[in-house]
């Protein structure tokens, strides 16, 4: 028999049954379980992909917030359309623009987050079932909405230049002869979450090209395409295709993810279905957020500060990779030229999952591999972020973890010796 929800006895199956049969994929991250742990001032947290807010200039927010309340508080604090405010639509193309697109706000679907924009486009293509193409590893907030959309996940062979064009045509290839429906590529192409890996102009060329003669959508995901350390990475792929590739933007990593401003350049055939799925989830996104985005760079020089973030998140790689060489010289890492991640390959056999409260209890914390597949992968990879911690943390952090992996390199040795 069922317990009430009554005093300080909850049963949390209370209503199980009653659940659709898709809310049994929606289960607790690695990344979420691991946040309670990661907030302990005294672990040094190399798990979640958070930007280093702090280095935002205070004053810089205080004029914008100022002058957002002080002019145009009645609209800010209202609903509004819900294909989001048109002045910063204007924005986000200019923006755009320094990936090389030519896009047009008339195109644009601002979105409660990136995250939102994905989950509005996984409801819109997939029936359970159909394939969704990925690189092997993916992002692990995708891999959460196309689980719960019940799509069939198809990781396809990615190295150090991204995912391979050859692997994709023949996963295209020998998915279509099963009778499956492949319908999305999801991509992040340059500095990906979680390999940090891009990928070059030519296979940019030559993925599109697969993905135009098979009729398979891309998705871009591009939040860390400005947050380059060296060479100005390649043009996104959007700029090479206006109907075949949905692009997601963010102001999460340039900005703040806690005003939750994303949004969608969709090619023209599908922008009015997609401006009705946002309407349908969440009426219009978020006047305040959105108008307090735009008044931000109305009145601060947001390309410096895009600049500037460019030297911070380059200290912190340099330092993630100077601390990885010395402490862990033999081990396999991407060496990412922006954004937040590196990806760590360990020796078969080590597990990263039933290693992760090892590294916890020597107060360091990262995301075990399999976070970012759909089929079980990754066990002996891990992802490190090195965007939040300051520089002298980053490189305590991978010398803690590097104790951690040396020592389960050290245990799998002694098994194989005996
Ligand atoms: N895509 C990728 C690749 C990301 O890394 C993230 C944030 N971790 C998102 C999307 C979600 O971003 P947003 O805050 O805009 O929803």
């Amino acid at each position: 028999m069922n317990e009430t929800n009554t005093g300080s006895i909850t049963n949390f199956d209370y209503w199980k049954s009653a659940y659709a049969g898709r809310a049994s994929n929606l289960s607790v991250s690695e990344v979420r379980a691991l946040f309670a742990v990661v907030s302990r001032p005294e672990v040094v947290s190399l798990a979640g992909g958070m930007p280093d807010v702090s280095e935002l200039p205070t004053e810089g927010l205080n004029k914008a917030f100022d002058s957002l309340v002080s002019t145009r508080r009645d609209l800010a604090l209202q609903y509004g359309g819900g294909q989001g405010d048109a002045k910063l639509r204007e924005q986000i193309v200019e923006i755009m623009a320094l990936e090389g697109i030519q896009g047009s706000a008339e195109d644009l679907i601002v979105t409660t987050g990136s995250q939102h924009g994905l989950d509005l486009l996984a409801d819109l293509f997939i029936d359970p079932g159909d394939v969704v193409l990925l690189e092997s590893p993916s992002y692990v907030g995708a891999v959460g909405i196309f689980r719960h959309k019940e799509a069939d996940m198809a990781h396809v062979h990615t190295d150090n230049d991204g995912l391979s064009p050859e692997a994709l045509q023949q996963s295209i290839t020998e998915l279509k002869a099963q009778g499956k429906k492949v319908k999305l590529l999801y991509l992040v192409p340059t500095f990906a979450n979680p390999s940090g890996v891009t990928i070059p102009t030519h296979r940019r060329e030559e993925i599109l090209k697969i993905c135009e003669s098979e009729g398979v959508l891309i998705v871009e995901d591009n939040p860390y395409g400005q947050l380059y350390f060296d060479e100005v990475p390649p043009d996104a792929m959007r700029s090479m295709s206006e109907q075949h590739v949905v692009y997601l933007g963010s102001f999460s990593k340039i900005l703040s993810p806690g005003l939750r401003v994303g949004y969608v350049l969709a090619p023209p055939a599908i922008r009015e279905k997609l401006t009705l799925a946002n309407e349908s989830s969440i009426l219009s996104p978020a006047m305040f957020g959105q108008m307090l985005v735009s008044e931000y760079l109305t009145v601060n020089d947001w390309k410096k500060q895009i600049t500037d973030y460019r030297d911070i998140y380059r200290q912190k790689r340099d330092a993630a990779i100077e601390a990885i060489d010395k402490h862990l010289p033999d081990i396999q890492t991407t060496r990412p030229r922006g954004g937040f991640f590196l990806w760590v390959t360990m020796p078969e056999g080590v597990d990263s999952k039933a290693m992760l409260p090892l590294a916890v209890s020597e107060l360091v914390a990262y995301t075990p591999g399999t976070a970012f597949y759909g089929n079980g992968m990754g066990k002996n990879n891990l992802r490190v972020c090195f965007s939040h911690p300051s520089v002298e943390r980053v490189s305590l952090g991978i010398q803690r973890l590097a104790g951690v992996i040396n020592n389960q390199i050290d245990l799998l040795k002694t098994f194989d010796a005996e």
